[in-house]
């Protein structure tokens, strides 16, 4: 039986390397564009490769998925972190998992991950043909042609697995080729958007506070414009402090235009469909203290402008949050930063203890071209997801970002592009 794997990204060489392990006698080929494999895992984790989650409890890791969830459950059952932890560890990668459940490998080079699979295609029967770009798709009375770029003859195939990627970070290879291959075949594609970007605001202070990372703080948006999931992105904990609203909790940081960070990049990801423009900016309220009640953090400010009623109502502050977002927490209240914290009235006491549970911004556009991720693809409803294999059209598979899955950052792409890649390498020998 001879297969050809159509993309060799993460879904495409654990397709094959599951198909060979499987089965040895299977003729296997990968057709990658690129004149190497796995050009965005190489550049994934900014080139330390985030394989994969710590997390171990299966529901949890679903859980990461805003689209796809339901559809993952299988193929995650089978190929679960911890078995993808194990599978790379057994190739001969020690891994590790840092604080915040990402694993990385104990190199920190993400090259060691592709190189797994380099070493098992040079000893097993796995051909891998680099600079091949594939064209066009048909089915055949028995299989497939596959048409290559600048090649005459197509290539004749009795099954693929479509693993061509999404359309974010285009320069990789992954241009979206392979929707319109699944639709040549009969498939539909969901509505495509960016998935995983950092956001621009219509507040240009926030260019003041560039660099500015601050650990944890939930972002919600506007509940009535976006129906969105609350997501938690480290902790179990159900949603934060000023519960009733949409959030995520996590680290953010300030860029010279707007947000970016884990929290953000959530949040980008579970309003991916939302228009944001400069008319219609989606409003967004970052609270400082999740964990904290208002009547918390208002009972700290009193404490510490009482204590200290002769410092600057800035510096006062700073002792509560970071000393560089503190002035502007003040200005964002209507309070003079430089005023001395004796002139600070109760009432002014609350209007900074709100603001710190919930500073307001405006997301006008996400940054552009820089998103991790499409989220949206192939429909799911037309995939088995015990197999892989199209219920559409018999003998060709599907897996990785092509498909309508997405996840959040840390390391749960990667996941689910292995976890599906292996099950539609094992089905496509096994069936
Ligand atoms: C900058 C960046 C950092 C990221 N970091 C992480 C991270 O740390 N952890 C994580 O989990 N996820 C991360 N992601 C997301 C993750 O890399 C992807 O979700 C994952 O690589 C998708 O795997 P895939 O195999 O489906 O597609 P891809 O890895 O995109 O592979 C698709 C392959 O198909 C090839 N191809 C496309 N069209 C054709 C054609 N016509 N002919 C032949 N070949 C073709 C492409 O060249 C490519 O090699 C990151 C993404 C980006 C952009």
């Amino acid at each position: 039986m001879k297969i050809a794997i159509i993309g060799g990204g993460a879904a495409g060489v654990m397709a094959a390397a599951a198909a060979y392990e499987t089965d040895p006698s299977a003729e296997i080929l990968i057709l990658e564009r690129n004149d190497l494999l796995g050009k965005k895992v190489l550049i994934s984790g900014g080139g330390r490769c985030n394989l994969t989650t710590g997390l171990r409890d299966i529901r949890t890791v679903l859980s990461r998925y805003p689209r796809g969830d339901k559809f993952l459950t299988k193929a995650m059952h089978k190929f679960p972190p911890e078995a993808v932890y194990a599978w790379f560890e057994s190739h001969g990668v020690p891994l590790k998992i840092e604080k915040d459940m990402r694993v990385f490998p104990m190199s920190n080079n993400g090259e060691d991950v592709m190189n797994v699979f380099k070493n098992l295609f040079k000893t097993a029967g796995v051909r891998v043909m680099l600079k091949k770009q594939v064209t066009e798709v048909r089915k055949t009375k028995d299989g497939f042609a596959i048409s290559l770029k600048n090649q005459d003859s197509p290539l004749l195939v009795d099954k693929i697995i479509l693993t061509t990627g999404g359309q974010a970070y285009r320069q990789t290879g992954s241009t979206g080729d392979g929707y319109t291959f699944a639709q040549s075949l009969g498939h539909a594609i969901t509505a495509l958007a960016p998935s995983l970007s950092a956001l621009f605001t219509q507040e240009k202070w926030v260019a003041d506070l560039a660099g500015v990372s601050v650990e944890n703080a939930a972002l919600h948006c506007h509940p009535e414009r976006n129906e969105v999931k609350s997501k938690d992105l480290y902790n179990q904990k159900g949603p934060s402090a000023s519960s009733g609203r949409q959030a995520v909790q996590g680290p953010f940081i300030f860029t010279h235009k707007g947000i970016s960070g884990p929290a953000v990049f959530a949040l980008s990801s579970l309003v991916a469909f939302e228009q944001l423009t400069p008319t219609n900016p989606l409003t967004i309220s970052i609270d400082f203290f999740p964990d904290r009640k208002l009547a918390e953090v208002l009972e700290g400010i009193w404490f510490h402008v009482t204590k200290y009623p002769k410092k600057s109502l800035g510096k006062v502050i700073g002792a509560m949050v970071l000393k560089s977002i503190a002035p502007r927490l003040c200005l964002a209240a209507g309070l003079n930063p430089d005023s001395i914290a004796a002139d600070c009235s109760k009432k002014n006491a609350e209007r900074l203890a709100q603001t710190m549970k919930g500073l307001v911004l405006h997301a006008v556009a996400r940054a552009a071209g820089d998103e991790f991720v499409t989220a949206g693809g192939v429909d799911l409803k037309e995939v088995d997801p015990s197999t892989m294999q199209s219920k559409i059209c018999p003998g060709l598979y599907l897996a990785g970002e092509i498909l309508d899955i997405d996840g959040f950052t840390g390391g749960f792409n990667l996941q689910s592009a292995w976890a599906t890649g292996r099950l539609a390498g094992e089905s496509a020998v096994s069936i």
